[in-house]
Parts: C-alpha cells; structure tokens; sequence
C-alpha cells in the first residue's frame, strides 16, 4: 500500500500570467509576485511505513509537464528522474538509523516547461523501528587491538571517510538493487551488539550466510571506489551507485575488482570470505545513502523503475 496525498502547489513568479484576463466580466488581478494554482503534485512513497533505518522511492506526479524536479529531504539533496511510462518523477532517498520517529519535510523544487518555478513542501511520518539486541565473541585483537593495529584502524578510517565524502551527482544504478549472494541471511540490520562483552555497536548491514569462495555480484550498476584490505572489514569492496548511493561488502577472500573499475549488476566483484572481524564465514552487505546507512533488506524489496 502507497500513501498518497494531494498538496496545493506554488507557482512563482510572473512567467505564467500573459497580462491581464477575464472571467464572467469581471477582472482578475493580474500581478502577484506568487499566485495559487488550483492545480497539485500527487506525492507517494515505498514502503508507506517508514522507520530509521528505511531507504524511501518518493514518487511526484505534477500536474504539469516539468523540466526538473528537486528535493530536499533530512538535509539532503534527492536526485529525481521522469518515468516517461508512467508520467512519475521518482527519487530514491533514505531514513538515517539515528532519526527520530515524527513528522520531516520532503520540500520538492522544480522548475516547469515553460520556464515557472514551482515548490511545495509535504509532511512525511517516520515511525521507530524495533531492533534485536546480540552478544558476539571475536578474537581479542578486535575488541583490544594494541598500538601497531590502532595506527592501521586509524589509517583505514581516513581511507573510508575520503571514499564516503563523495556523491556522484549522476546515476549510475539501473532499475532494482538485486541480491549479492543467493542466500539466507544470518544476521539483520540494525543490531545493537555487544563483541565479547565489551565492544558495542550497531550492526550497519546485512549478513547473509556463504561458504568461503562463494562469488559475490554487484547489487547494482556503478563504479568501485574501494576495494581494500582492512583491519575490521576484511577483503573490501565500496561500490559507488551514483546519487549518494554506495554499496559495501565485507569479509571477502578474494577480491575481483579494483578502484576505478565500472561493474554492471549482477557482475561478480570478489570472493566471500571470513576475513576482518567475522564470527564464522559469511556475507556482509552495508547500503550507505549520502553518510547514513540504510537497511539493505529495505532496499532490496522496492521496485525501481
Ligand atoms: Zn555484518
């Protein structure tokens, strides 16, 4: 089910008055610096229900043929393109784990055919999602490492923080994000867990289970942005979907790409593995959207034009 609801929407300026017109002989004022148009944008989104921690497809249907469309949402920029098959302006966005449960904006900019600008601003609800709670034990080194691993854990920090800070303002993803792996998943987004006692933290993706050498494919379109060896991660692949959109995978043994590279979906990126800070072998899938992560079981599940 989509929630669906109709706004007024704003023209403004003057491109859409010719001068002065009449009606039933009477005259209409002819000069207002921002006039109401009986007409709407029809907004709906995917999964009607969203929480902290959702990716969104926000869907716009103007009244009027538009040029481009805008939007701003949780203090980010949504990247929208026209569905010609159905006269939909789609954007893909997300709802960050730390995001507290109420009513945000979704402020939509576009500029119409003939030149008009036209803006509104929609309420959106986000709701709060249950997550579980896990204990995990790891070796020592992952919840203790000592001098020589801190220097590396620091390194690899500012490697991924440069990687992250990027946006390709260009899409380079293609219809749906499908599955890396053909597998179950053993551990969901969102845990708050708790490594030997110690370490906490929140587990920012999903694990799906994978014998050591099962070949790992591309959840969508992109290019890679990293592909690492990393002290927590293990075998690492970033892959840069374009919009903010970045998928990540962990723990491979072998990885078959390289910084740089373009993979089409679908295409085999590395090996599964257990490498890094693993309990057993296994698949880890991360989706980050613009700084945050997203659930990718969420993002897997929305049908993208
Ligand atoms: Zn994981």
């Amino acid at each position: 089910m989509k929630h669906l609801a109709m706004f007024p929407l704003l023209v403004l300026g003057l491109s859409l008055w010719a001068g002065p017109q009449t009606r039933g002989g009477k005259r209409e004022m002819p000069f207002v610096r921002q006039a109401q148009v009986g007409k709407a944008f029809s907004v709906s989104w995917d999964p009607s229900g969203l929480v902290n921690g959702s990716a969104c497809l926000f869907r716009v249907k103007p009244a009027q043929a538009l040029r481009a469309l805008h939007g701003k949402w949780l203090g980010r920029q949504i990247f929208f393109d026209f569905d010609a098959s159905t006269g939909t302006w789609y954007g893909l966005a997300g709802v960050g784990l730390d995001t507290a449960a109420g009513t945000y904006q979704l402020a939509l900019n576009a500029t119409a055919l003939n030149g008009a600008h036209v803006s509104s601003s929609h309420s959106v609800q986000v709701g709060k999602a249950i997550y579980r709670t896990d204990r995990l034990s790891v070796p020592r080194k992952f919840t203790e490492p000592d001098a020589e691993m801190r220097v590396r854990i620091r390194q690899e920090q500012a490697l991924k923080r440069e990687a992250f800070r990027r946006v390709t303002a260009m899409r380079l993803w293609q219809g749906r994000f499908v599955p890396a792996i053909n597998s179950v998943t053993t551990g969901e987004f969102g845990e708050r867990r708790t490594f030997n006692g110690k370490v906490q933290s929140v587990h920012q993706g999903l694990d799906f289970r994978a014998e050591v050498g099962t070949p790992v494919s591309a959840l969508n379109s992109g290019r890679v942005l990293l592909a690492h060896e990393m002290f927590y991660e293990g075998g690492f692949v970033v892959l840069d979907h374009g919009y903010g959109w970045l998928t990540l995978y962990m723990h491979l043994s072998a990885l078959k790409v390289k910084a740089g590279d373009r993979v089409a979906k679908q295409q085999t990126i590395a090996l599964s593995g257990e490498s890094g800070r693993s309990t057993s072998a296994h698949l880890h899938v991360g989706v980050r959207w613009q700084g945050l992560y997203i659930d990718p079981a969420i993002l897997l599940n929305l049908q993208l034009p």
